[in-house]
């Protein structure tokens, strides 16, 4: 075979060949070389599928004579002919992307079920029923996944039937009423399809390997790629495998199993499993599945063989496994392995757990965490002893809990939750057609279905709450309502799940926090030990930095002081300040304003005493601490109307012109920064004196003080921060002098406009330290506005991929990434131990980190909370 070839048999593969043989493929290969069993087949590559996409769908020249030939040997294999009357060999086609992704095609089980072929069927397995049953579960399932005939046509026609024969259960049909449901399948099919249905295996291999390579492109799987930041261009690879039979009677068998439990983590077998039945039975939901435990009295060989095959597996991935399993007449056979999903409790308990057995190092354990699922443990839950009323029980399909509006679709729920609404998507089971409400819901609330469902496993790998299977509960999707009991819920009805317990309250409830437990700090603790970059936080009072500190920050990259100006109680002095129509009465403005800041900072730098604090001065335009142009514009106007108190409206008349004074056009890009500081030099004279007080009086109090960094915002010009750096420094030297006391300070700038970094060279001149606040200098460089770019078209942008990421969550590497590399060299040219950090909320994300890293930051600063998530991201930057 020449190398350019596109398919690969079961004994040429292995785990390392994932990109080629997909994930599915690759693994089911390892098994097999592990001695495991395993039905044979053959994989059909990804680089077929790219190649056919690239080709708008045309396959490459080659593959079809080498799937005939693929099916030759794997006949010659199995000593069995596709659509034989005489030992018919039966297939699965089965999709399996590199990545493990819901939304690809649904597996099409039996191919090569034919008129023919069905009676040899019968015969061998000795079960007339079993074999009508396998062929018009084929023609129903190949109708809909390959053909696209409307599933509910066929779902219609077994209704039908059953009503017929009076019976409740698919079970309860016999083989002669299969027979013929199988005719009337057939019928169906030829009629939605006209002369495009065929009924020979060969062609119907073919069409179902189509249908996979065109599933790649299908909506659900580019909703669900989008969500995980999976490239289009990895393809899928396509596995054709003999079938094996769960379905053949009591001692047949199928079933799902964990490793290790995938929602806590524990260390003991999990999964679920069901006697008499086959494919997807057990996480469609249809028949509820039994616990994996009780195959032990059922099947024991093949239990006992499945555990041994379970611990094996684990160890030789060294990580918990997610398995599917059948077991025909008694024999097992393992249909798939792969690295299982879990919750963010449990991947930290597993890989901790591992590590203390021995099996991977710290650091592989961090490589195998995501940041993502720390970030879910700092997820809210439902408080303890609140008495609210659960109203429906379900399974805990996904820890956490969630608060929203019910929504009954998908589209629904993504439409209001792209608003920003709180939704709890309320489904009777999810499919992967649901997958952008499932995205943006809070939660996820099904009334059928198991732990392995859909629902419950789509829910675990986003971290998102789940009660699945919930008893008692109706769901009306016409009339939009979810009754249970007598209570009748619709519509935007708010209701809490509990995806911990699996229960349903029917009103909100006020969660709590996220706890931070044993594994969380460990795993935090081993990337402090990897990690160069320092973390801080953005904090400006007492609470939120010793919150900070107690997650582990290391200072305070960000302390704003525009809050202080704010609190209502200080609106009063500050607006005097404002309208101040001399340095005098500024000055005395200030003086009552520098006690309440100097107050405020002694909080901050107490709960930091003993590390860096970096004090922005003030930031924000004036007029953001005046009224609103328009509303003033009424004032006046009823006071004119009502012609009552002149004084009044005299004094209403001089605020509204204050106003329009300082009204600005376009305020982001105004008088702001250092801007109002070169306008109003006595504001960060008092800011620097009042940052000095504090400092000075808590070392007096407390014994230590903060680390002293002043910053000043806004800066593009080298005057600019000359001129400011020289107010601070006159300011803290006489304020130092007054009070004959030393202290350690420095005076640094944020680079937040293209400029400053383009002449950063001149500007560590006079800086200490730089800030890079990313967030202004996305703004400024792409010339956007956030608040109106992600109310508009930046969602669009993103939807449309013309942005690959929204620039606000993940930095722009190409266009503002190159800016703060700049940055970071010119200034480090003039000033090699410049201090260089980065302010904003780019700090606390992942991927930011890791460039930030990569371009040699001293430090990243983000919200008290992220400090976790950006220590360890530090860390997985360092190893990736
Ligand atoms: P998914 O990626 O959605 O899990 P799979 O390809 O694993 O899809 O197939 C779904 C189900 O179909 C499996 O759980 C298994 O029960 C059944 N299945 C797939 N291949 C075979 C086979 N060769 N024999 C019997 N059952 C199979
Ligand atoms: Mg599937
Ligand atoms: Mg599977």
């Amino acid at each position: 075979m020449s190398e350019d070839r596109y398919i690969y048999d079961l004994s040429e593969g292995d785990a390392s060949m994932r990109s080629l043989l997909g994930g599915k493929g690759a693994n089911i290969a390892e098994m097999a070389k592990a001695g495991l069993p395993v039905p044979d087949l053959f994989t059909v590559t990804t680089t077929a599928c790219v190649e056919a996409m690239n080709n708008n769908g045309e396959w490459p020249a080659s593959l079809e004579g080498e799937v005939a030939e693929a099916t030759k040997r794997l006949e010659e294999r199995t000593g069995r002919k596709l659509g034989a009357s005489e030992k018919p060999l039966l297939l699965s086609v089965r999709s399996g992307a590199v990545h493990s992704m819901p939304g690809m095609m649904d597996t099409v089980l039996n191919l090569g079920i034919s008129d023919d072929s069905v009676k040899a069927l019968a015969e061998e397995s000795g079960n007339e029923r079993f074999a009508w049953d396998s062929y018009r579960r084929f023609i129903q399932m190949y109708g809909e996944v390959v053909e696209g005939v409307p599933a509910h046509l066929y779902e219609d026609a077994l209704s039908a039937l059953k009503h017929e024969r009076g019976v409740e259960e698919d079970t309860d049909l016999t083989a002669e009423d299969l027979k013929g449901l199988v005719a009337t399948y057939k019928e169906i099919s030829n009629e939605e399809l006209g002369g495009e249905w065929t009924s020979d295996p060969h062609e119907q291999l073919n069409r179902a390997i189509n249908a996979v390579f065109k599933s790649w492109g299908n909506p659900r799987a580019e909703v669900y790629r989008r969500a995980h930041n999976i490239p289009a261009s990895l393809g899928t690879a396509v596995n054709i495998q003999q079938m094996v039979f769960g379905n053949m009677g009591d001692t047949s068998a199928t079933g799902v199993c964990f490793t290790r439990n995938p929602s806590t983590g524990e260390n003991a077998v999990y999964g679920e499993f069901l006697v008499n039945a086959q494919g997807e039975d057990v996480v469609a939901g249809i028949r509820t599945p039994r616990p994996l435990d009780e195959m032990k009295d059922v099947l024991p060989e093949a239990y006992q063989q499945l555990v041994d095959t379970m611990h094996a597996m684990e160890l030789h991935y060294k990580d918990m496994q997610d398995m599917e399993f059948t077991v025909e007449n008694g024999k097992l056979y393992m249909l798939q392995t792969r690295n299982g999903k879990r919750t963010a409790a449990a991947a930290l308990k597993i890989a901790s757990d591992q590590v203390k057995e021995g099996v991977i190092t710290q650091e592989e354990a961090l490589m195998r965490i995501e940041p993502g699922q720390l970030d879910q443990l700092l997820h809210p839950a439902i408080p303890p002893d609140h008495g609210k009323e659960v109203i429906a029980q379900g399974l805990p399909a996904s820890p956490g809990a969630a608060v929203g509006g019910v929504c009954f679709d998908a589209d629904t729920a993504a439409q209001l939750g792209g608003k920003g609404e709180a939704v709890v998507l309320v489904r009777y089971e999810t499919t992967p057609d649901d997958i952008h409400g499932v995205i943006v819901a809070q939660g996820i609330l099904t009334a059928h279905g198991g732990m392995t469902s859909h629902a419950a496993v789509v829910a675990r790998g986003m971290g998102k709450p789940c009660v699945a299977g919930a008893q008692g509960i109706k769901i009306d999707t016409e009339n939009k309502t979810l009754t249970i009991g007598e209570r009748v819920i619709k519509e935007g009805e708010v209701i809490t799940l509990d995806g911990s317990e699996g229960k349903v309250y029917g009103e909100a409830l006020d969660l709590i926090p996220p706890q931070i437990n044993e594994d969380f700090l460990n795993v935090v603790q081993w990337a402090d030990g990897v990690r160069r970059l320092g973390v801080r936080a953005n904090a400006d009072n007492f609470e939120d930095a010793s919150k900070a500190r107690e997650l582990g920050a290391e200072g305070i990259g960000l302390c704003r002081t525009e809050h202080m100006f704010m609190a209502q109680d200080r609106l009063p002095a500050v607006r005097k300040m404002i309208l101040a129509e001399t340095p005098e009465q500024r000055a005395a403005a200030l003086e009552e304003i520098l006690p309440m800041q100097q107050s405020d900072f002694e909080g901050v730098f107490t709960a930091m005493k003993g590390l860096p604090v970096t004090v922005r001065l003030l930031d924000p335009p004036l007029h953001e601490f005046l009224p609103n142009l328009t509303e003033q514009s009424l004032l006046v106007q009823r006071l004119e109307l009502e012609g009552g108190n002149a004084e009044e409206l005299g004094e209403a008349r001089e605020t509204l012109a204050q106003v329009k004074r300082l009204h600005e056009l376009n305020p982001m890009l105004g008088t702001r920064g250092c801007r109002l500081a070169m306008l109003y030099p006595e504001i960060p004279d008092m800011q620097a004196r009042a940052i000095i007080r504090a400092a000075l009086a808590v070392k007096e109090r407390e014994g230590e003080t903060v680390g002293v960094e002043i910053m000043i915002p806004l800066v593009a010009l080298e005057q600019e921060i000359e001129t400011q750096r020289g107010i601070v420094v006159a300011a803290v030297e006489d304020e130092l002098a007054k009070a004959g006391a030393q202290l350690d300070y420095t005076v640094g700038t944020m680079i937040e406009l293209p400029r400053a970094a383009l002449i950063a060279d001149r500007i560590a001149q006079h800086a200490d330290f730089f800030s890079f606040g990313t967030n202004d200098l996305t703004q400024t460089a792409i010339g956007i506005s956030r608040d109106d770019a992600e109310n508009g078209f930046l969602t669009q942008y993103v939807m449309d991929r013309v942005l690959e990421r929204n620039p606000f969550e993940t930095i722009d590497v190409e266009g503002v990434g190159q800016l703060v590399e700049i940055g970071v060299e010119k200034g480090r040219g003039a000033k090699p131990k410049l201090k260089v950090g980065v302010c904003g909320e780019h700090g606390g994300d992942p991927d930011s980190v890791a460039f930030f890293n990569k371009v040699g930051l001293d430090y990243v600063s983000c919200s008290p909370f992220r400090v976790p998530i950006a220590r360890f991201a530090a860390a997985k930057a360092v190893l990736q």
